[in-house]
């Protein structure tokens, strides 16, 4: 007789997941902010903050590319996390830890964004009034 068959551990696992719904989804979340604490801290030289402007919210922290190619690369990893895979592959370089605010900021900076479609403003200086109709 097949013992895997007496046993339905399949069975027993989904009952157990069942059971225990709500404390595995906090194990889950718990361990996924342990992972991006630690990678964040990595490339945020030692710090859990962003390397441009100090900001310390992991909520709003995120790694950014540092050469860009972030699109592709996240099109290549599909559903995978890319913290998982930066850990998986010991920490390589070309990352760095920045908020949202800077990466966005970076996106301007660089051009990035609306690449051919729209003109983009690259400082301040660029913000003339009459562009936003406050001459008028
Ligand atoms: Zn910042």
């Amino acid at each position: 007789m097949n013992i895997r068959k007496k046993y339905d551990y399949t069975e027993q696992k989904r009952k157990f997941r069942q059971e225990h719904r709500v404390e595995l989804a906090q194990y889950d979340r718990d361990r996924h902010t342990r992972l991006k604490r630690e990678v964040l801290t990595h490339y945020g030289n030692g710090k859990c903050a962003c390397v441009r402007c100090g900001f310390e919210d992991i909520r709003a922290l995120s790694i950014d590319h540092v050469n860009g190619g972030g699109a592709q690369h996240r099109r290549e990893l599909g559903s995978k996390s890319i913290l998982v895979w930066i850990r998986n592959n010991n920490y390589p370089d070309g990352y760095q830890t920045l908020c949202l605010n800077c990466q966005f900021i970076k996106i301007v900076e660089n051009g990035e964004r609306n690449k051919g479609k729209i003109p983009t403003l690259t400082n301040k200086s660029d913000l003339q009034p009459s562009l936003i109709g406050l001459n008028e």
